[in-house]
């Protein structure tokens, strides 16, 4: 009787091995496991033995079950997988198609560049912001008219809307960071827009923070004249205008030469010879009591500008849904 299981089970694993389909494989589970099978037929003799050889054989038997199970399911196993792994993985593999960044974030990129090597790190800041840090964080109280030049995208009156600018992320800024800190954000604005070649609901800001001790307007000029004369060219030169603007005191604006006429007056400038970049100023003094800054120890500079403006600039773009539209074949 042992040889015989012994003998059983040699030939079910010889067979199982040389097996080559799912079906022979499934023919063997039927003949050696099967009700009517061949252990089965087996284990008719086990009530003819004693209790003690019952108990040896016995043991035998279910090995002799167990490895045949084992094998014929290791078998299926690595026979399906073989079937997964249909590709030749030694082959060199198909080229993929790279793109390449987005015109905005290229820009944007390029602008961290410059504005890291002086010194500046990059924030981010939620595009779904709250009334307190859209509006009244930057000097924007409920009843400021400056809130009537914005159409807000409100997700849930009166307090929780869409960005209307990245300013928002400055107020985050100076509540989170203790002086001194140099930052940039780059990032989308939305506000209520009739969408044409000029206007779009959601447009991308690039504004600029500087805080410390001891911090002028002179500052100010000089960290933004030597941006433009990196970005644009070192020939490019600013002027700073008077400019109003509620989160900032003194407030400028910040123009280029025109580079179309170099100054002279065309139509792209409306004759005046220059372009306005960007608005800036020093930070109004009533930002920093908000945070429970001392405005007498602390200043700085901030300043904002409409990134998509500098995008279409730069690759000649005259329509501002160009950006947004997916349009990978727009002609300029
Ligand atoms: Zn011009």
């Amino acid at each position: 009787m042992r040889e015989k299981l012994q003998n059983l089970k040699n030939e079910a694993l010889a067979q199982i091995i040389q097996a080559t389909n799912p079906e022979e494989l499934e023919n063997l589970r039927t003949h050696y496991l099967g009700k009517k099978g061949a252990l089965a037929e087996a284990a008719k003799e086990l009530p003819k033995l004693t209790p003690e050889e019952r108990s040896e054989i016995g043991q035998l038997f279910n090995d002799a079950k167990t490895a045949i199970t084992d094998a014929l399911n290791s078998k299926l196993e690595i026979r399906n997988l073989k079937l997964e792994i249909k590709e030749d993985l030694t082959l060199p593999g198909t080229p993929i198609a790279v793109g390449l960044p987005h015109p905005i974030s290229a820009v944007a990129e390029e602008m961290n560049d410059i504005f890291q090597s002086l010194g500046f790190s990059v924030a981010d800041g939620p595009e779904i912001e709250n009334d307190e840090f859209n509006y009244n964080r930057l000097n924007l109280p409920p009843d400021h008219p400056a809130r009537n030049l914005q159409d807000s995208l409100y997700l849930r009156e009166p307090d929780v809307l869409l960005r209307t600018h990245t300013s928002s992320v400055e107020a985050h800024i100076l509540a989170d960071h203790q002086p001194p800190y140099r930052f940039v954000f780059p990032g989308k604005s939305y506000r209520y827009e009739n969408v044409n070649a000029s206007n779009h609901m959601m447009f991308y800001q690039y504004q600029g923070v500087a805080v410390g001790e001891g911090i002028t307007l002179a500052n100010l000029k000089w960290t933004l004249d030597t941006f433009v004369k990196k970005f644009f060219g070192p020939n490019r030169k600013t002027r700073f205008r008077c400019k109003y603007y509620p989160e900032v005191e003194p407030g400028v604006g910040v123009d280029t030469d025109c580079e179309f006429c170099k100054g002279r007056g065309c139509a792209v400038c409306k004759n005046r010879g220059w372009i306005e970049m960007l608005g800036a100023g020093m930070i109004h003094p009533n930002m920093f009591k908000k945070v429970g800054l001392d405005p007498r120890k602390y200043s700085g500079f901030a300043w904002g500008m409409g990134l998509d403006r500098i995008v279409m600039t730069r690759y000649g773009l005259r329509d501002i849904r160009a950006l947004y539209n997916g349009d990978l074949i727009y002609k300029i």
